[in-house]
């Protein structure tokens, strides 16, 4: 049974329309991360399923009921904020407990899951500090551990981890991720950053403008993104997206980019569903499936082509070239000693067996 069934969900603020007809369902024990940019309305949905705004119009489930009209704390949710919502004159321990105490739990059960949380958290030490005499990662923490002692049916996070400086959000998802495989509770998390995204979901339901784009397991987003907003949205760096026009021939299809100069072979099992000779497209290459080329061809779904890389951007492990390919600039992802400095001449394979092809005038997935 979905924990959370979500049916034609609208939000309006006055005139404007935050959420535009939200279709969800959730499975129990499910990490779901609501993802998109700024205002694709992820807030407001979640915010909605915890019962802190107002549902316009459609409906909300939890374990079968629906909860439209339910007030928050009889929702059994917990909900992590981004600013941890601490109160400033508590202790740590107080601060875990604080919800349990409405519940008129004994003294003794409050400690007991007091501490069964901090030491699953690593806070055990800080109990008796004040919110202001322990850092921001060990602060989000405190947050996480309030809601962890509620044993909540759900537990909901707004943008949890963008308070915290890189590291420590590193180290922090690592952290909520176990949490999830040590509990396995439904988790809903609300996230603009795609890395958040990609590491911690089971599933991704990625927003634009009030609606789902595309929904799905990270790597199903990843390598087969239904539109040119998703394969944008999710990897860095970005894929390198190549206007040009599709020619269908006997000996297969191609994409002639820019004016023509370069025609890219497509692989001969690629599906062209609705696609017609002449048509623009826009093929997509993500950095990782341009390499350096080795020894002998790669063979079909393969093109090797020698070019000038302008720019070199080294991360240790990995170096991101730029080159021009047709006038455009094509983003490869080469390994740390494949090339030494700006204006080698090199021969790349790409791997068009990985590429993406959009109808430039839907922007869908071809
Ligand atoms: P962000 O990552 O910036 O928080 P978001 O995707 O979570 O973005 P929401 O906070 O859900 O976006 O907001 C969606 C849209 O609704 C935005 O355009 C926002 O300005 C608008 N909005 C949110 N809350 C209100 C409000 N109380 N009154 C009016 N408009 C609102």
């Amino acid at each position: 049974m979905a924990e959370v069934k979500i049916t034609s969900l609208h939000k309006k603020y006055g005139a404007f329309h935050a959420v535009r007809g939200i279709d969800l369902e959730i499975p129990d024990g499910e990490f779901t991360v609501l993802v998109g940019p700024s205002g694709c309305g992820k807030s407001t949905l979640l915010r909605m399923i915890a019962g802190l705004e107002e549902i316009t119009d459609g409906e909300i489930e939890i374990a079968g009921e629906v909860v439209n009209e339910m007030r928050p704390r009889d929702r059994d949710v917990a909900m992590v904020f981004q600013d941890y919502a601490l109160y400033p004159h508590m202790s740590v321990s107080r601060n875990i407990g604080f919800g349990l105490k409405a519940r008129k739990m004994s003294k003794a059960e409050i400690d007991g899951r007091v501490r069964a949380a901090a030491e699953m958290l690593g806070i055990t030490d800080l109990l008796d500090r004040l919110p202001r005499q322990i850092s921001g990662g060990q602060r989000q923490r405190v947050a996480i551990g309030r809601a962890i002692v509620r044993s909540p049916r759900i537990f909901l996070f707004d943008e949890p981890l963008s308070n915290l400086d890189a590291q420590l959000r590193d180290e922090m998802r690592g952290e909520i991720k176990r949490l999830h495989q040590d509990i396995s509770t439904t988790m809903i998390y609300v996230t603009h950053d795609q890395i958040e995204a990609m590491t911690l979901a089971d599933r991704i339901v990625l927003m634009r403008d009030g609606v789902i784009e595309q929904q799905g397991a990270p790597l199903d987003l990843f390598e087969r993104p239904a539109s040119i907003f998703v394969a944008g949205f999710l990897g860095s760096p970005k894929m390198t997206f190549l206007p040009g026009r599709l020619e269908i021939g006997d000996k297969g299809a191609a994409v002639a980019l820019g004016d023509g100069a370069v025609v890219i072979p497509l692989p001969a099992d690629r599906p062209l569903a609705g696609a017609t000779n002449g048509m623009s497209v826009i093929l997509g290459v993500r950095p990782e499936h341009v390499s350096r080329a080795k020894g002998q061809d790669l063979g079909p779904g393969h093109l090797r082509q020698e070019v000038a890389i302008d720019l070199l951007q080294p991360t240790g492990s990995r170096s991101y070239a730029t080159f021009k390919l047709a006038g455009m600039p094509v983003m490869a992802e080469l390994e740390a000693h494949d090339v030494s400095r700006p204006g080698e001449t090199i021969a790349v394979d790409i791997n068009l067996n990985r590429a993406s092809l959009f109808d430039a005038a839907s922007e869908k997935a071809i």
